[in-house]
Protein backbone atom coordinates (compact mmCIF):
# COMPACT_ATOMS: atom_id res chain seq x y z
CA UNK A 1 0.00 0.00 0.00
CA UNK A 2 1.18 3.43 -0.68
CA UNK A 3 1.18 5.75 2.13
CA UNK A 4 3.07 8.66 0.52
CA UNK A 5 1.22 12.13 0.50
CA UNK A 6 1.61 13.59 -3.01
CA UNK A 7 2.67 17.54 -2.85
CA UNK A 8 -1.31 18.45 -3.28
CA UNK A 9 -1.83 16.27 0.24
CA UNK A 10 1.36 18.50 2.17
CA UNK A 11 0.03 21.86 0.65
CA UNK A 12 -3.11 20.94 1.78
CA UNK A 13 -1.72 19.78 5.03
CA UNK A 14 0.08 23.37 5.42
CA UNK A 15 -3.83 24.83 4.22
CA UNK A 16 -5.73 23.46 7.51
CA UNK A 17 -2.86 23.83 9.99
CA UNK A 18 -2.51 27.30 8.62
CA UNK A 19 -5.78 27.77 8.99
CA UNK A 20 -6.44 26.11 12.28
CA UNK A 21 -3.50 28.17 13.91
CA UNK A 22 -5.28 31.64 12.62
CA UNK A 23 -8.73 30.69 13.84
CA UNK A 24 -8.01 28.68 17.15
CA UNK A 25 -7.65 32.08 18.60
CA UNK A 26 -9.06 34.71 20.71
CA UNK A 27 -11.98 33.66 22.52
CA UNK A 28 -11.39 30.36 20.98
CA UNK A 29 -7.96 29.38 22.08
CA UNK A 30 -9.66 28.67 25.61
CA UNK A 31 -11.95 25.97 23.95
CA UNK A 32 -8.66 23.68 23.59
CA UNK A 33 -8.90 20.41 24.64
CA UNK A 34 -12.40 20.53 25.55
CA UNK A 35 -15.01 18.04 24.89
CA UNK A 36 -14.78 14.26 23.89
CA UNK A 37 -14.98 10.86 25.55
CA UNK A 38 -15.67 11.37 28.96
CA UNK A 39 -16.25 15.29 28.63
CA UNK A 40 -18.34 15.94 26.17
CA UNK A 41 -20.86 17.61 28.29
CA UNK A 42 -17.96 20.45 28.46
CA UNK A 43 -18.96 24.15 27.14
CA UNK A 44 -21.23 22.90 24.82
CA UNK A 45 -22.58 26.75 24.23
CA UNK A 46 -18.95 27.50 23.68
CA UNK A 47 -18.35 24.20 21.59
CA UNK A 48 -21.53 25.34 19.30
CA UNK A 49 -20.30 28.46 18.17
CA UNK A 50 -16.80 26.89 17.36
CA UNK A 51 -18.22 23.98 15.07
CA UNK A 52 -20.63 27.02 13.40
CA UNK A 53 -17.06 28.58 12.79
CA UNK A 54 -15.69 25.77 11.04
CA UNK A 55 -19.36 25.33 9.68
CA UNK A 56 -19.11 29.34 8.03
CA UNK A 57 -16.03 28.32 6.69
CA UNK A 58 -16.81 25.21 5.20
CA UNK A 59 -15.08 23.01 7.12
CA UNK A 60 -18.04 20.32 8.15
CA UNK A 61 -18.30 17.65 5.96
CA UNK A 62 -15.23 17.84 5.12
CA UNK A 63 -15.56 14.18 3.63
CA UNK A 64 -19.21 14.66 2.47
CA UNK A 65 -20.03 14.97 -1.45
CA UNK A 66 -20.02 18.20 -3.26
CA UNK A 67 -23.51 17.87 -4.41
CA UNK A 68 -24.35 17.30 -0.88
CA UNK A 69 -22.88 20.52 0.32
CA UNK A 70 -19.69 18.80 1.18
CA UNK A 71 -16.34 19.81 0.73
CA UNK A 72 -15.42 16.56 -1.20
CA UNK A 73 -11.61 15.72 -0.22
CA UNK A 74 -9.90 12.69 -0.69
CA UNK A 75 -9.52 10.10 1.65
CA UNK A 76 -5.97 10.94 2.74
CA UNK A 77 -6.44 15.32 2.54
CA UNK A 78 -9.69 13.72 5.08
CA UNK A 79 -7.06 11.98 7.04
CA UNK A 80 -4.36 14.79 7.20
CA UNK A 81 -7.74 17.24 8.17
CA UNK A 82 -8.40 14.95 11.73
CA UNK A 83 -5.01 14.43 12.32
CA UNK A 84 -4.17 18.04 11.81
CA UNK A 85 -7.40 18.89 13.38
CA UNK A 86 -6.44 16.54 16.82
CA UNK A 87 -2.76 17.69 16.68
CA UNK A 88 -3.87 21.66 17.61
CA UNK A 89 -6.20 20.17 20.18
CA UNK A 90 -8.95 21.64 18.98
CA UNK A 91 -12.36 21.00 20.91
CA UNK A 92 -14.06 18.06 20.21
CA UNK A 93 -16.89 18.56 17.63
CA UNK A 94 -20.45 18.51 18.92
CA UNK A 95 -22.28 16.54 16.36
CA UNK A 96 -19.96 13.72 15.41
CA UNK A 97 -23.42 11.56 15.22
CA UNK A 98 -25.07 14.05 12.75
CA UNK A 99 -21.73 14.25 10.27
CA UNK A 100 -20.21 11.44 10.33
CA UNK A 101 -23.29 8.55 11.30
CA UNK A 102 -26.39 9.99 9.99
CA UNK A 103 -25.60 12.22 6.91
CA UNK A 104 -23.73 9.37 4.75
CA UNK A 105 -26.92 7.37 5.91
CA UNK A 106 -28.77 9.77 4.20
CA UNK A 107 -26.89 9.98 1.53
CA UNK A 108 -26.72 6.42 1.20
CA UNK A 109 -30.68 5.43 1.79
CA UNK A 110 -32.81 8.55 2.75
CA UNK A 111 -34.94 10.44 0.39
CA UNK A 112 -33.94 13.73 -2.05
CA UNK A 113 -37.06 15.11 0.83
CA UNK A 114 -35.00 13.45 3.45
CA UNK A 115 -31.54 14.80 2.33
CA UNK A 116 -32.42 18.21 1.61
CA UNK A 117 -34.27 18.89 4.48
CA UNK A 118 -31.82 17.53 6.97
CA UNK A 119 -27.93 17.93 5.18
CA UNK A 120 -27.58 21.40 5.28
CA UNK A 121 -28.49 21.24 8.91
CA UNK A 122 -25.82 19.02 9.92
CA UNK A 123 -23.41 20.76 7.66
CA UNK A 124 -24.40 23.97 9.49
CA UNK A 125 -23.93 22.12 12.88
CA UNK A 126 -28.30 23.95 13.38
CA UNK A 127 -29.52 20.50 14.60
CA UNK A 128 -27.91 18.24 16.32
CA UNK A 129 -28.43 14.27 16.10
CA UNK A 130 -28.23 11.62 19.10
CA UNK A 131 -28.07 7.32 18.32
CA UNK A 132 -31.78 5.58 19.85
CA UNK A 133 -30.60 2.40 18.93
CA UNK A 134 -29.83 0.60 22.72
CA UNK A 135 -32.33 -0.25 24.98
CA UNK A 136 -32.18 -1.71 28.67
CA UNK A 137 -32.72 -4.93 26.88
CA UNK A 138 -31.03 -4.16 23.63
CA UNK A 139 -27.24 -3.74 23.99
CA UNK A 140 -25.13 -6.45 22.15
CA UNK A 141 -28.30 -7.96 21.44
CA UNK A 142 -29.26 -5.30 19.49
CA UNK A 143 -31.73 -7.01 17.24
CA UNK A 144 -34.00 -7.63 20.54
CA UNK A 145 -35.32 -4.00 20.08
CA UNK A 146 -38.81 -3.75 21.80
CA UNK A 147 -39.70 0.03 21.37
CA UNK A 148 -42.68 0.28 19.16
CA UNK A 149 -43.89 2.14 16.20
CA UNK A 150 -47.37 2.15 14.81
CA UNK A 151 -48.47 4.15 11.46
CA UNK A 152 -51.50 6.44 12.59
CA UNK A 153 -52.90 8.24 9.65
CA UNK A 154 -49.96 10.67 8.36
CA UNK A 155 -47.51 10.34 11.57
CA UNK A 156 -45.57 7.29 13.44
CA UNK A 157 -46.45 7.08 16.91
CA UNK A 158 -43.56 5.59 19.68
CA UNK A 159 -43.74 4.01 22.87
CA UNK A 160 -40.70 2.36 24.68
CA UNK A 161 -37.39 3.06 26.52
CA UNK A 162 -34.08 3.79 24.48
CA UNK A 163 -30.99 4.12 27.14
CA UNK A 164 -27.26 5.02 26.93
CA UNK A 165 -28.17 7.82 24.67
CA UNK A 166 -25.24 9.92 24.47
CA UNK A 167 -25.94 13.82 23.55
CA UNK A 168 -29.56 13.41 23.44
CA UNK A 169 -29.91 16.09 26.38
CA UNK A 170 -28.40 19.16 24.19
CA UNK A 171 -29.64 17.80 20.51
CA UNK A 172 -32.80 18.37 18.40
CA UNK A 173 -33.22 14.36 16.61
CA UNK A 174 -32.70 10.97 17.43
CA UNK A 175 -32.45 8.11 15.34
CA UNK A 176 -34.20 5.40 16.13
CA UNK A 177 -34.77 1.96 15.54
CA UNK A 178 -38.54 0.23 16.51
CA UNK A 179 -40.73 -2.31 15.72
CA UNK A 180 -42.99 -0.91 13.44
CA UNK A 181 -44.36 -4.51 12.48
CA UNK A 182 -46.30 -6.21 15.41
CA UNK A 183 -45.17 -9.76 15.99
CA UNK A 184 -42.00 -9.58 14.66
CA UNK A 185 -38.69 -11.06 16.13
CA UNK A 186 -35.36 -10.10 16.09
CA UNK A 187 -33.53 -8.20 12.84
CA UNK A 188 -36.80 -8.55 10.95
CA UNK A 189 -39.99 -5.64 11.14
CA UNK A 190 -37.76 -2.64 12.55
CA UNK A 191 -37.59 0.55 11.05
CA UNK A 192 -35.32 3.49 11.08
CA UNK A 193 -36.89 6.75 12.09
CA UNK A 194 -35.83 10.37 12.60
CA UNK A 195 -37.96 11.85 15.39
CA UNK A 196 -37.98 15.30 16.62
CA UNK A 197 -36.93 15.48 20.60
CA UNK A 198 -38.90 18.90 21.64
CA UNK A 199 -41.92 17.18 21.87
CA UNK A 200 -44.73 16.49 25.15
CA UNK A 201 -44.20 12.51 24.03
CA UNK A 202 -39.87 12.44 24.91
CA UNK A 203 -38.44 12.50 27.91
CA UNK A 204 -34.68 12.66 27.99
CA UNK A 205 -33.49 12.09 31.66
CA UNK A 206 -29.67 12.57 32.00
CA UNK A 207 -27.94 9.63 33.63
CA UNK A 208 -24.87 10.81 36.30
CA UNK A 209 -21.60 8.76 35.59
CA UNK A 210 -18.56 7.53 37.12
CA UNK A 211 -17.20 10.68 36.09
CA UNK A 212 -19.23 12.65 37.63
CA UNK A 213 -20.46 14.19 33.84
CA UNK A 214 -23.75 13.34 32.45
CA UNK A 215 -23.27 12.67 28.71
CA UNK A 216 -26.15 9.79 28.17
CA UNK A 217 -29.72 9.72 28.91
CA UNK A 218 -32.27 7.53 29.31
CA UNK A 219 -35.03 8.54 26.69
CA UNK A 220 -38.53 7.49 27.33
CA UNK A 221 -41.60 7.81 24.11
CA UNK A 222 -44.64 7.98 24.92
CA UNK A 223 -47.04 8.35 21.90
CA UNK A 224 -43.97 10.06 20.58
CA UNK A 225 -44.73 11.45 17.50
CA UNK A 226 -43.16 11.69 14.14
CA UNK A 227 -43.88 12.70 10.92
CA UNK A 228 -44.65 9.18 8.39
CA UNK A 229 -42.36 10.19 5.75
CA UNK A 230 -39.14 10.27 7.84
CA UNK A 231 -38.60 6.58 8.32
CA UNK A 232 -35.36 5.61 6.16
CA UNK A 233 -35.24 2.99 3.67
CA UNK A 234 -38.27 1.11 3.71
CA UNK A 235 -41.16 0.27 6.52
CA UNK A 236 -39.88 -2.89 8.21
CA UNK A 237 -36.25 -2.92 6.54
CA UNK A 238 -34.77 -0.50 8.89
CA UNK A 239 -31.96 -3.31 10.19
CA UNK A 240 -30.14 -3.39 7.33
CA UNK A 241 -30.07 0.57 7.61
CA UNK A 242 -29.06 0.91 11.44
CA UNK A 243 -26.52 -2.15 10.23
CA UNK A 244 -25.14 0.43 7.51
CA UNK A 245 -25.04 3.47 9.71
CA UNK A 246 -22.70 1.29 12.39
CA UNK A 247 -20.43 0.61 9.38
CA UNK A 248 -19.72 4.42 8.89
CA UNK A 249 -18.38 4.59 12.57
CA UNK A 250 -15.41 3.30 11.51
CA UNK A 251 -14.54 6.18 9.55
CA UNK A 252 -11.58 8.45 8.92
CA UNK A 253 -11.31 10.13 12.28
CA UNK A 254 -9.54 6.71 13.65
CA UNK A 255 -6.58 8.81 13.19
CA UNK A 256 -7.28 11.60 14.78
CA UNK A 257 -7.91 9.17 17.89
CA UNK A 258 -4.37 8.00 17.43
CA UNK A 259 -3.15 11.28 17.45
CA UNK A 260 -5.66 12.40 20.68
CA UNK A 261 -3.63 8.89 22.13
CA UNK A 262 -0.56 10.36 21.94
CA UNK A 263 -1.49 13.42 23.39
CA UNK A 264 -2.93 11.71 26.59
CA UNK A 265 0.58 9.74 26.66
CA UNK A 266 2.46 12.39 26.55
CA UNK A 267 1.02 14.22 29.47
CA UNK A 268 1.11 10.41 31.51
CA UNK A 269 4.65 10.52 30.63
CA UNK A 270 4.77 14.17 31.62
CA UNK A 271 3.38 13.62 34.87
CA UNK A 272 5.86 10.79 35.75
CA UNK A 273 8.95 13.06 34.86
CA UNK A 274 7.82 15.66 37.39
CA UNK A 275 6.76 13.59 39.95
CA UNK A 276 9.65 11.38 39.94
CA UNK A 277 7.45 7.99 39.09
CA UNK A 278 10.05 7.55 36.07
CA UNK A 279 12.57 6.04 38.52
CA UNK A 280 10.75 3.00 38.62
CA UNK A 281 11.78 0.93 35.67
CA UNK A 282 9.07 -1.17 35.38
CA UNK A 283 6.86 2.04 35.19
CA UNK A 284 8.81 2.90 32.17
CA UNK A 285 8.98 -0.48 30.75
CA UNK A 286 5.12 -0.13 30.63
CA UNK A 287 5.05 3.57 29.14
CA UNK A 288 8.43 2.68 26.48
CA UNK A 289 5.50 -0.37 25.77
CA UNK A 290 2.53 1.95 25.47
CA UNK A 291 4.16 3.88 23.07
CA UNK A 292 5.77 0.89 20.51
CA UNK A 293 1.76 -0.54 20.50
CA UNK A 294 0.34 2.98 19.85
CA UNK A 295 2.82 3.20 16.42
CA UNK A 296 1.83 -0.60 15.48
CA UNK A 297 -2.24 0.93 16.50
CA UNK A 298 -1.46 3.99 14.04
CA UNK A 299 -0.22 1.59 11.22
CA UNK A 300 -3.35 -0.71 11.76
CA UNK A 301 -5.71 2.27 10.81
CA UNK A 302 -4.09 3.15 7.93
CA UNK A 303 -4.05 -0.32 6.64
CA UNK A 304 -7.97 -0.30 7.13
CA UNK A 305 -7.98 2.99 5.46
CA UNK A 306 -5.74 2.00 2.47
CA UNK A 307 -7.21 0.17 -0.40
CA UNK A 308 -6.30 -3.25 0.29
CA UNK A 309 -6.84 -3.43 3.72
CA UNK A 310 -9.33 -5.57 3.20
CA UNK A 311 -12.74 -6.37 3.06
CA UNK A 312 -14.56 -5.82 6.27
CA UNK A 313 -15.30 -9.98 6.94
CA UNK A 314 -11.42 -9.98 7.46
CA UNK A 315 -12.20 -9.01 11.06
CA UNK A 316 -9.74 -6.03 10.87
CA UNK A 317 -12.57 -4.00 12.21
CA UNK A 318 -12.92 -6.38 15.20
CA UNK A 319 -9.00 -6.83 15.97
CA UNK A 320 -8.91 -2.68 15.51
CA UNK A 321 -11.59 -1.94 18.35
CA UNK A 322 -9.92 -4.83 20.73
CA UNK A 323 -6.83 -3.23 20.02
CA UNK A 324 -7.40 0.61 20.31
CA UNK A 325 -9.81 0.21 23.34
CA UNK A 326 -7.57 -2.26 25.51
CA UNK A 327 -4.88 -0.12 24.89
CA UNK A 328 -6.41 3.14 26.07
CA UNK A 329 -7.98 0.91 29.19
CA UNK A 330 -4.18 -0.24 30.13
CA UNK A 331 -3.17 3.56 29.34
CA UNK A 332 -5.91 4.96 32.25
CA UNK A 333 -4.32 2.05 34.82
CA UNK A 334 -1.03 2.92 33.89
CA UNK A 335 -1.79 7.13 34.15
CA UNK A 336 -2.97 6.06 37.97
CA UNK A 337 -0.12 3.89 38.84
CA UNK A 338 2.19 7.17 37.72
CA UNK A 339 0.14 9.76 39.88
CA UNK A 340 0.41 7.06 42.87
CA UNK A 341 -1.64 7.28 46.77
CA UNK A 342 -2.39 10.64 45.04
CA UNK A 343 -4.02 9.70 42.63
CA UNK A 344 -6.84 8.54 44.70
CA UNK A 345 -8.16 11.84 45.84
CA UNK A 346 -10.27 14.51 44.18
CA UNK A 347 -8.59 17.49 43.72
CA UNK A 348 -12.00 19.38 44.60
CA UNK A 349 -15.55 19.52 44.97
CA UNK A 350 -18.37 22.06 43.91
CA UNK A 351 -21.72 22.78 44.72
CA UNK A 352 -22.59 21.31 41.10
CA UNK A 353 -20.64 17.65 41.20
CA UNK A 354 -19.23 15.83 44.58
CA UNK A 355 -16.05 15.95 42.88
CA UNK A 356 -13.83 17.20 40.04
CA UNK A 357 -11.58 15.13 38.43
CA UNK A 358 -8.27 16.08 36.43
CA UNK A 359 -7.66 14.62 32.94
CA UNK A 360 -5.56 11.68 34.63
CA UNK A 361 -8.51 10.64 36.88
CA UNK A 362 -11.34 11.28 33.91
CA UNK A 363 -9.23 8.99 31.67
CA UNK A 364 -8.71 6.16 34.20
CA UNK A 365 -12.39 6.22 35.04
CA UNK A 366 -13.64 6.97 32.04
CA UNK A 367 -11.53 4.56 30.10
CA UNK A 368 -13.51 1.24 31.48
CA UNK A 369 -16.12 1.82 29.15
CA UNK A 370 -13.66 1.62 26.21
CA UNK A 371 -14.40 -2.21 25.92
CA UNK A 372 -18.03 -1.65 26.14
CA UNK A 373 -19.19 1.14 23.46
CA UNK A 374 -18.52 0.66 19.95
CA UNK A 375 -19.44 -3.73 20.33
CA UNK A 376 -18.03 -4.84 23.39
CA UNK A 377 -14.49 -7.48 23.51
CA UNK A 378 -16.66 -10.34 23.44
CA UNK A 379 -18.83 -9.80 21.02
CA UNK A 380 -15.97 -8.23 19.10
CA UNK A 381 -14.37 -11.70 19.69
CA UNK A 382 -17.51 -13.73 18.74
CA UNK A 383 -17.47 -11.95 15.60
CA UNK A 384 -13.92 -12.88 14.52
CA UNK A 385 -14.57 -16.83 15.93
CA UNK A 386 -17.48 -17.34 14.06
CA UNK A 387 -17.02 -15.05 11.05
CA UNK A 388 -13.53 -15.22 10.56
CA UNK A 389 -12.42 -17.88 11.84
CA UNK A 390 -15.49 -19.85 11.09
CA UNK A 391 -16.25 -21.85 14.66
CA UNK A 392 -19.47 -22.95 15.21
CA UNK A 393 -21.66 -20.14 16.10
CA UNK A 394 -22.50 -19.53 19.66
CA UNK A 395 -26.01 -21.50 21.19
CA UNK A 396 -28.13 -18.86 21.46
CA UNK A 397 -30.70 -18.11 24.09
CA UNK A 398 -34.54 -18.53 24.21
CA UNK A 399 -35.30 -15.45 22.86
CA UNK A 400 -32.57 -15.49 20.08
CA UNK A 401 -34.00 -17.64 17.58
C1 LIG B 1 -19.92 5.73 26.85
C2 LIG B 1 -21.05 5.04 26.15
C3 LIG B 1 -21.81 5.71 25.21
C4 LIG B 1 -22.87 5.08 24.56
N1 LIG B 1 -23.63 5.80 23.66
C5 LIG B 1 -24.69 5.21 23.07
C6 LIG B 1 -25.56 5.95 22.18
O1 LIG B 1 -25.35 7.14 21.94
N2 LIG B 1 -26.62 5.32 21.64
C7 LIG B 1 -26.89 4.01 21.87
O2 LIG B 1 -27.86 3.49 21.30
N3 LIG B 1 -26.11 3.27 22.73
C8 LIG B 1 -25.03 3.84 23.32
N4 LIG B 1 -24.24 3.12 24.19
C9 LIG B 1 -24.62 1.75 24.52
C10 LIG B 1 -23.68 0.68 24.00
O3 LIG B 1 -23.86 0.49 22.63
C11 LIG B 1 -23.96 -0.58 24.82
O4 LIG B 1 -23.52 -0.34 26.14
C12 LIG B 1 -23.29 -1.81 24.28
O5 LIG B 1 -23.85 -2.17 23.05
C13 LIG B 1 -23.42 -3.00 25.26
O6 LIG B 1 -24.76 -3.22 25.56
P1 LIG B 1 -25.27 -3.30 27.08
O7 LIG B 1 -24.71 -2.14 27.84
O8 LIG B 1 -26.75 -3.49 27.03
O9 LIG B 1 -24.58 -4.62 27.69
P2 LIG B 1 -25.06 -6.09 27.44
O10 LIG B 1 -25.33 -6.32 26.00
O11 LIG B 1 -26.13 -6.43 28.43
O12 LIG B 1 -23.75 -6.91 27.83
C14 LIG B 1 -23.34 -7.09 29.20
C15 LIG B 1 -22.07 -7.93 29.18
O13 LIG B 1 -22.35 -9.22 28.61
C16 LIG B 1 -21.47 -9.47 27.51
N5 LIG B 1 -22.20 -10.16 26.45
C17 LIG B 1 -23.40 -9.80 25.92
N6 LIG B 1 -23.76 -10.67 24.94
C18 LIG B 1 -22.75 -11.59 24.86
C19 LIG B 1 -22.52 -12.73 24.02
N7 LIG B 1 -23.40 -13.08 23.08
N8 LIG B 1 -21.38 -13.43 24.21
C20 LIG B 1 -20.46 -13.07 25.14
N9 LIG B 1 -20.64 -12.00 25.97
C21 LIG B 1 -21.75 -11.27 25.82
C22 LIG B 1 -21.03 -8.08 27.04
O14 LIG B 1 -19.79 -8.14 26.38
C23 LIG B 1 -20.95 -7.31 28.34
O15 LIG B 1 -19.72 -7.59 28.98
C24 LIG B 1 -23.17 3.73 24.86
C25 LIG B 1 -22.40 3.04 25.82
C26 LIG B 1 -21.36 3.68 26.46
C27 LIG B 1 -20.56 2.91 27.49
Amino acid sequence: MDLGYSDEDEAFRAEIRGWLEEHLAGDFAALKGLGGPGKDHEAIEERLAWNRHLAEHGWTGVGWPKEHGGRGLTLWQQVIFHEEYARANAPARVNHLGEELLGPTLMAFGTKEQQERFLPKILAVEELWAQGYSEPGAGSDLANVQTKARLDNSEWVLDGQKVWTSNAHFSQWLFVIARSEPGSERHRGLSFLLVPIDQEGVDVRPIEQLTGGSEFNEVFFTQARTAADLVVGEPGDGWRVAMALLGFERGVSVLAQVVGFARELRTVVDVARDNGALDDPVLRDRLASLDVELEVLRWQALRGLSADGGADDDGAASVFKLAWANWHKRLGEVAMEVRGLDGLVAAESTADAPYVLDDLQRLFLFSRSDTIYGGSDEIQRNILAERVLGLPREPKGASQK
